[in-house]
């Protein structure tokens, strides 16, 4: 589910206050912010949560090819996350 940390709080570096989770997960044309890991991995597993909420396409589109390597882990953390889920019988 999407919406299960909107309401959270932090500063953003790029536009100089406080805004809520629900804003960095939207905010590059309704994909996740470039920099949502950077601002969010400690205060929730962000990693998880991009594996559980976007499609391999929704991430690379995000995170785009310049970041080659930080997206071979998210698409790994997906493939681990989905092959969860098929282990335990959902989806
Ligand atoms: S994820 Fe992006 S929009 Fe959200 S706080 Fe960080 S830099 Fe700002």
């Amino acid at each position: 589910m999407k919406e299960m940390h909107d309401e959270l709080e932090g500063y953003c570096r790029m536009l100089g206050h406080r805004l809520p989770f629900r804003y960095c997960r939207g905010a590059n044309e309704g994909l996740p912010c470039r920099k949502i890991m950077d601002c969010w991995y400690d205060v929730f597993p962000v990693l998880e949560f991009l594996a559980g909420n976007y499609s391999e396409e929704e991430l690379k589109a995000a995170f785009g090819a310049p970041r080659k390597t930080r997206i071979e882990s998210i698409i790994e953390i997906v493939h681990r996350a989905r092959n969860g889920v098929e282990d335990s019988g959902g989806e």
